[in-house]
């Protein structure tokens, strides 16, 4: 077959160039005008047996498979569903489903999948209108966000299953889009037809309509391609070329909001694969770079309440790490990888798929996670209601035979090692089999057999993990130098015998990265590719504080991190370990700090709180002055949700980075509040003012001075148990004496046991009187009288 005439790109981040599954693939009648520079695979010619392999298998045995289809349709059979955007999980299941069901060819999910289908295509309804609204509020939230679902779960559908019946119900869903979206006389804005973050939801229906142009060579849905560029430069759109373009931030694209965007550059790389216009590659490579050095946690969790931030605002807890954003930032990878090559998108595959993915997945494949934060208690839920991660995580787990091994000029690249096999036809037509033996990430030894079918001479790639320091290499029984190429892999070309061995043994060990900003004084444990995390289930009768555990060095060798076999209650797989190491328990007594050495043990973050333990990735270092008690908490404010004038945070050790409720309307009362992960001991609040403006940004005193307010319990409610006194006297227009970064603090007269702080007060409004708000630089705790 040949490739390039035959352009399988079956949605985002997939093509099955090569190998056929189980059944024919429906051909595109548009060529690609940038070819791949790796094939990825169909599911099929993969199989997974290793720790990966086992996500995997019970994302589809446990999730997949067991999916009530009617609950998927409810929303469109009875109109308008039980919330704004419930039409969306029938597309994303329909998409992983599909995949799933090729990699595994179980007739029943084939089965599930055939009926969905049909029962999905019966709601549509005569104009092509394939949505969860009535009537009257079309193209008004999310339906043209269902849409895009409902389209790329389709296309996936008929391109592996063979079966085009749902083809013209595409075509009509397509038609009405461009019927009723547009810049044309009687046309809506497709930028408010969904008003969501300036039009980033409904113009990530970009992707599918791409793929609907390539597979049937209708010209109009180029052109609405188009118009979505255009849009997204318009005065209310997300300018996200750009803004992208020019190396602004992501943050200041749009709102930030992480999943939406990151669908529309999503769509953009497969726009740039069709046209070949380098802007759209440049824009999401930029983006890429800008995610990885500023807005990336470290376990490639990103966004803190869904949105992407400015620089050093990335609280642990506060809605960090929407597993659609991690799920989506696994798809952008994917989608570098597959046009450029370069191994460093698959080291970030690795990455977010065996840290933040897996780390949303319940081991058991049934429930997901939507925040996994950097510490707290793994949020599992196996309900669809206002649940959009739930039918995301499965998509990103069923990709991930697509990418785990591809082939390209070269021959063979492997990206992810996991114990398992692969059929691969090579660019050539050359058929080369590839078994992987292997406990990776257990163990740093990887044998790989190569099999062709008759000798032939090809290369075979290996990405050697940027973390990892030394590694050896053998061929066929002899050491081999290992060369670098340009695209990051190491490259052994040679003549290959059936059954030629690669040995590649990766050196597996600690690393310790020192945090900064809200992680100063912090540091976090890795093991090869995995970050660890503190577990309360493996601290035995220190259990109970998890806040008492630091550790006494940042020196990886005086810790002693040792890998052992996992508990009963942790081995998930059959390489499952912890690692144990030398840490420190911290006792304090009435002003008096005790530390008492003691070895505990670390557990994967994947595997952290499964069970419903509190975990923690980032661990003091013993020796921190006085810790700010609110730096482990969760912030909240008054004001609107999302960005702000100032977008920064208030628990995170940095003055500069200032929060502020700046929402552009009146308002008479403006908070900042820290809700703390268990109840804590608090003898001392300081609040650290943010920045005076013209228009505000400081409290009006001429009622009484701002206020500290505690709460006892979870769902309590606030106590005022002092008032910041020294705070100088202001009017709603005149900021008095009040500097910038200036402290103002408050002595309770006991210490108090609280779940939260907040400091409250009437913010200003300056010159302008059609808006008031407040600005906080840091909020501050402690459990000592002091600041001396
Ligand atoms: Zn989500």
């Amino acid at each position: 077959m040949n490739r390039l005439a035959v352009s399988f790109v079956l949605f985002s981040t997939l093509s099955s160039v090569g190998v056929l599954p189980a059944a024919t693939l429906t051909p595109d009648k548009i060529s690609a005008a940038v070819a791949d520079r790796q094939d990825f695979q169909s599911p099929d010619g993969v199989q997974l047996t290793g720790w990966i392999g086992g996500r995997i298998a019970a994302s589809e045995a446990n999730r997949l498979v067991k999916i009530d289809t009617d609950r998927l349709l409810e929303g469109y059979r009875k109109r308008p569903g039980r919330q704004a955007w419930d039409g969306e999980h029938i597309g994303k299941w329909l998409h992983a489903a599909t995949l799933a069901w090729v990699y595994t060819g179980d007739m029943n999910l084939r089965r599930k999948l055939d009926d969905a289908v049909v029962e999905l295509m019966k709601c549509q309804l005569a104009d092509g209108y394939l949505g969860t609204y009535l009537p009257q509020d079309r193209w008004t939230e999310w339906d043209v966000w269902a849409h895009k679902y409902n389209l790329l779960g389709l296309l996936t559908y008929m391109r592996y299953t063979g079966n085009t019946a749902p083809l013209g119900t595409c075509r009509r869903m397509a038609d009405l889009l461009c019927h009723d979206l547009g810049d044309g006389p009687g046309q809506r804005d497709i930028i408010t037809a969904g008003s969501q973050h300036y039009g980033m939801a409904s113009t990530s229906v970009l992707e599918p309509m791409v793929l609907l142009y390539r597979l049937t060579g209708e010209q109009r849905y180029l052109d609405f391609c188009r118009y979505i560029q255009r849009a997204w430069e318009q005065p209310n759109g997300p300018h996200l070329l750009s803004h992208l373009l020019a190396r602004d931030g992501v943050n200041h694209v749009g709102n930030g909001k992480g999943y939406e965007m990151l669908s529309c550059l999503n769509g953009a790389l497969e726009l740039y694969r069709t046209t070949g216009e380098r802007a759209l590659l440049d824009a999401a490579v930029n983006a890429w770079q800008d995610i990885v050095d500023h807005r990336l946690y470290l376990t490639g969790a990103a966004t803190a309440g869904e949105l992407f931030h400015q620089d050093g605002n990335m609280p642990n807890v506060g809605d960090v790490g929407e597993t659609c954003v991690t799920v989506t930032w696994l798809q952008l990878n994917a989608q570098l990888l597959r046009l450029t090559g370069e191994a460093r998108y698959a080291e970030q595959i690795e990455h977010v798929v065996t840290n933040q993915l897996f780390g949303a997945q319940r081991p058991d494949g049934a429930a997901w996670g939507y925040y996994v934060q950097m510490e707290g208690k793994k949020p599992y839920s196996d309900t669809l209601d206002g649940h959009c991660c739930l039918s995301s995580g499965p998509r990103g787990v069923a990709l991930i035979p697509t990418f785990a091994i591809s082939t390209d000029a070269a021959g063979i690249v492997v990206n992810l090692y996991d114990a398992g096999t692969a059929r691969l036809a090579l660019r050539d037509g050359s058929a080369v089999a590839i078994s992987t033996e292997t406990s990776y990430p257990a163990d740093g030894r990887i044998r790989i057999t190569v099999n062709p079918t008759a000798s032939g001479t090809f290369g075979v790639k290996l990405r050697v993990p940027a973390w990892c320091r030394e590694f050896t290499l053998q061929v066929a029984g002899e050491k081999v130098q290992p060369q670098f190429a340009t695209d990051g892999y190491v490259l052994i070309e040679r003549r290959w015998q059936p059954g030629d061995q690669i040995e590649l043994n990766l050196k597996l060990e600690a690393r310790i990265i020192a945090g900064d900003h809200g992680n100063d004084g912090r540091v976090a444990v890795l093991y090869g590719p995995l970050v660890l995390a503190i577990d309360t289930a493996l601290l035995g009768a220190y259990g109970q504080n998890i806040g008492a555990v630091a550790l006494a060095s940042a020196d990886p060798g005086s810790l002693k991190i040792t890998p052992e076999p996992a508990p009963a209650t942790l081995r998930l797989w059959s390489g499952a370990q912890v690692y144990r190491l030398h840490a420190i328990i911290r006792q304090s007594n009435d002003g008096f700090t005790k530390d008492t050495p003691m070895d505990i043990r670390l557990v994967t973050f994947a595997d952290a709180g499964c069970n419903g333990s509190l975990y923690r990735v980032w661990l003091p270092l013993a020796g921190t002055p006085r810790q700010n008690l609110l730096r482990e908490g969760r912030t909240s404010r008054s004001g609107p949700w999302g960005r702000t004038r100032y977008d920064g945070s208030f628990n995170d050790g940095d003055p500069a980075s200032i929060a502020d409720t700046f929402e552009n309307k009146p308002a008479t009362e403006a908070w900042f509040a820290v809700t703390l992960m268990e109840p804590t001991v608090v003898r001392r609040l300081v609040f650290v003012h943010g920045h005076t403006d013209h228009d505000g940004g400081w409290f009006v005193t001429e009622k009484g001075k701002p206020r500290v307010q505690v709460m006892a319990a979870r769902g309590g409610t606030w106590e005022t148990v002092g008032e910041l006194k020294d705070y100088p006297d202001t009017t709603a227009t005149v900021a008095g004496k009040l500097k910038d970064g200036a402290r103002f603090e408050c002595l309770f007269p006991s210490p108090l046991n609280v779940i939260a702080v907040r400091v409250t007060g009437v913010p200003a409004s300056g010159d302008n009187p059609g808006q008031a708000f407040a600005t906080c630089a840091e909020l501050e705790a402690y459990q000592d009288g002091s600041n001396r």
